[in-house]
C-alpha cells in the first residue's frame, strides 16, 4: 500500500532526514522537491504559533496535508532565550547569517556571567502540527531537558547539539548517534506522539 504524502514545511534537509526517520508510515517531501517556493515569515510568539502558521501557510498554498514544526532552544539563565529566535541567534537582522560554531560561541559568550548549573540547565523545545485537511488538524509539543556545556563537543546532529549535554548519557547531543538521537529528542518525542495519531485513524 502506498504510503500517503506530506508536505514538510522546512527547506531543512537534515530536519526532513530526523523526521522521516520516525515518522515512517508516511511519506515526507519538501516543498522545493515538489517544485513550490514556500516562505512563511514566523510572526507568533509561541512555538506553537509559529509551528500553526507555518502549516496553514503551507496547506492554502497547496491544497496538500502538511506538516509544520517549530524548535528551538531555551536557557533557564537567559530567561528562556532564544527561544522561537534560535535558528537566527546572534545574527545581524539585514546581515549574513551566523554559522552554527559561531553561533555557539555567541550563546557561550553570553552565558559567561552565569553562575552554577541551574542557570546553564536548557530545554529544547518542540512544537509539530499536521493539517490532513481544512478541518483535520493535529498539534504536539514536546521537551528535552539538558545543560549548556562551556565549550562545544562532539560532530553529531546540527545546531546547538554540540553544546548541549545529556547527564544521564554524559555525552553532548552531537555525540549521541541518529537513533540515539531520534528516540530521545524533542523533535523525536513530538514526530513520535504525532505518528501515533496519525496512525489513529485512517488517512
Ligand atoms: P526552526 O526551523 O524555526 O524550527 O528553527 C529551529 C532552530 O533551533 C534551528 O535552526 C536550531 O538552531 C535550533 N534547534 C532546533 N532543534 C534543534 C536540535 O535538535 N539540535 C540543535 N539545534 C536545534
Amino acid at each position: 500500500m502506498n504510503k500517503p504524502t506530506f508536505l514538510l514545511a522546512t527547506g531543512n534537509q537534515h530536519k526532513k532526514f530526523e523526521l522521516q526517520q520516525i515518522l515512517d508510515g508516511v511519506l515526507l517531501k519538501t516543498p522545493e522537491e515538489i517544485g513550490v517556493d514556500f516562505d512563511c515569515e514566523e510572526t507568533g510568539s509561541t512555538f506553537l504559533e509559529n509551528s500553526i502558521l507555518k502549516a496553514r501557510t503551507l496547506f492554502e498554498l497547496t491544497g496538500q496535508p502538511v506538516i509544520a514544526d517549530d524548535s528551538g532552544l531555551c536557557v533557564d539563565g537567559l530567561g528562556g532565550a532564544p527561544g522561537i529566535f534560535s535558528a537566527r541567534y546572534g545574527s545581524p537582522a539585514d546581515g549574513p547569517d551566523l554559522d552554527s560554531p559561531e553561533r555557539n560561541r555567541y550563546l557561550l559568550q553570553n552565558m559567561n556571567h552565569l553562575d552554577g548549573p541551574e542557570a546553564r540547565k536548557a530545554t529544547f523545545v518542540c512544537c509539530m502540527t499536521a493539517i490532513l485537511d481544512e478541518y483535520r488538524v493535529y498539534t504536539v509539543q514536546e521537551t528535552m531537558d539538558g545543560y549548556i556545556t562551556d565549550k562545544p563537543y562532539g560532530q553529531g546532529g546540527f545546531g546547538y547539539d554540540p553544546v548541549f549535554f545529556l547527564a544521564e548519557h554524559n555525552k553532548t547531543v552531537a555525540e549521541l548517534s541518529d537513533r540515539e538521537k531520534n528516540t530521545i529528542s524533542h523533535r523525536g518525542r513530538a514526530a513520535a506522539a504525532l505518528g501515533m495519531l496519525l496512525k489513529w485513524r485512517d488517512n
